[in-house]
């Protein structure tokens, strides 16, 4: 996710031209010391980019989890589906809406296993959030079906494979609403920050108004006079985070060419000696990560003690402890813990390599060949 290792002289320049444009650093009026509005041309740009009808950007992938649960009506003591391979704001956005995290098992492709989430569901499931893992897309064809027979709502969390489609779409807007990071570690980075999208009007306008104090950006009134219906919250995103979001979208398909080159690459040399993360037939990843299976135990912590000397590993093993929910004890009921252990058990038997664009397709393919030679 390199989003951080490519900025340079272009998003400095584009934050300094806010400075020469009046300075505004705030989203919504001061029109006299503004020339434009960046965070709407932002959201106008990710509409395009992801084609979808409506967007509206927040200050962080966490808020847009927690601003799309609440449009989709989930309250408290309701049940909300996501799964063991994450990271822990999927679970804390539900907690704080006082709703129930319920932990589905992770298949091969290491994203929500379809199966077990049939088993999950009950009366009191309100929505599922699957969760698209380091690049690659859940079985979306598959969940949609089975949450359409129960009337249940679907979030999806990109936070992690912005750009990545499945068929036609682009992940985030294959179903009822999704999420976007840009945090500092994501595929694109504002420093912190995220995004809502969606087709649907009646969650766009909730999600709009409930990030800003419910405001609801009446033409007809000042915004000192505005017209108001919820209760909302502050998530807004600044005109400094928008402006660089601006920069960086634009590196966003030159950053997936040259993801794809390296991943390439390491696979052409692991194919065959080791099993690699399934990408779902529909799905078109993003490869900023290179995942693969090893057996044995021996095997796999030299290989890693062989990375940590060079390019590190990325969530497995070295984070798992923030991405698998097995550890999140300080959230979960002990029943939760007890479904995430097969998924556990799971990725502690992968690697991740992280994709890294200032690392060359030189160093990668002499990397893949030590680790085929372990
Ligand atoms: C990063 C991430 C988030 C949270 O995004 P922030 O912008 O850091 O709040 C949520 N879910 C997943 C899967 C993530 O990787």
């Amino acid at each position: 996710m390199p989003g951080w290792e490519l900025i340079n002289h272009k998003e400095k320049k584009s934050l300094l031209s806010l400075f020469n444009e009046g300075g505004c650093l705030f989203a919504h009026g001061f029109e006299k010391h503004r020339k434009r509005f960046h965070v709407r041309e932002f959201e106008k740009n990710i509409k395009n980019r992801f084609k979808s009808k409506y967007c509206v950007a927040v200050s962080s992938g966490t808020a847009a989890i927690k601003i799309a649960l609440k449009a989709l009506g989930v309250k408290r003591n309701d049940e909300v589906i996501t799964q063991c391979f994450n990271f822990v704001a999927t679970v804390e956005a539900i907690i704080d809406i006082g709703a129930k995290p319920i932990i589905c098992n992770i298949d091969s492709s290491l994203n929500m296993c379809p199966k077990d989430l049939k088993k999950k569901i009950t009366k009191k499931t309100k929505a599922i959030i699957p969760v698209h893992m380091l690049g690659v897309s859940c079985d979306m064809q598959k969940i949609k079906k089975i949450a359409k027979n129960k009337s249940i709502k679907i979030l999806e969390d990109n936070c992690e494979s912005v750009g990545g489609k499945y068929g036609k779409k682009f992940l985030g807007n294959v179903s009822n609403i999704g999420v976007l990071s840009f945090d500092f570690s994501k595929t694109i980075t504002t420093g912190e920050g995220g995004a809502i999208l969606t087709n649907n009007k009646k969650l766009y306008k909730f999600c709009k108004e409930y990030h800003d104090h419910g405001h609801q950006n009446n033409k007809k009134f000042s915004r000192g006079r505005d017209t108001v219906e919820y209760a909302g919250f502050n998530y807004r995103m600044t005109e400094m985070q928008a402006i660089i979001g601006k920069e960086q979208l634009k590196k966003l398909t030159f950053i997936l060419k040259e993801n794809k080159k390296r991943h390439r690459l390491i696979n052409d040399i692991l194919k065959n000696k080791f099993t690699i993360r399934e990408i779902n037939k529909n799905s078109t990843s993003i490869y900023d990560t290179f995942i693969f299976k090893v057996g044995s135990i021996s095997k796999k912590k030299s290989i890693i003690k062989f990375l940590k000397k060079n390019l590190g590993t990325k969530n497995l093993p070295d984070a798992i402890k923030w991405h698998c929910s097995y550890y999140w004890k300080h959230m979960l009921s002990k029943k939760e813990i007890r479904n995430s252990f097969k998924g556990k058990q799971l990725l502690e038997q992968h690697i991740a390599i992280p994709i890294l664009l200032k690392k060359s397709l030189s160093s990668y393919k002499f990397v893949a060949n030590k680790i085929n030679n372990i």
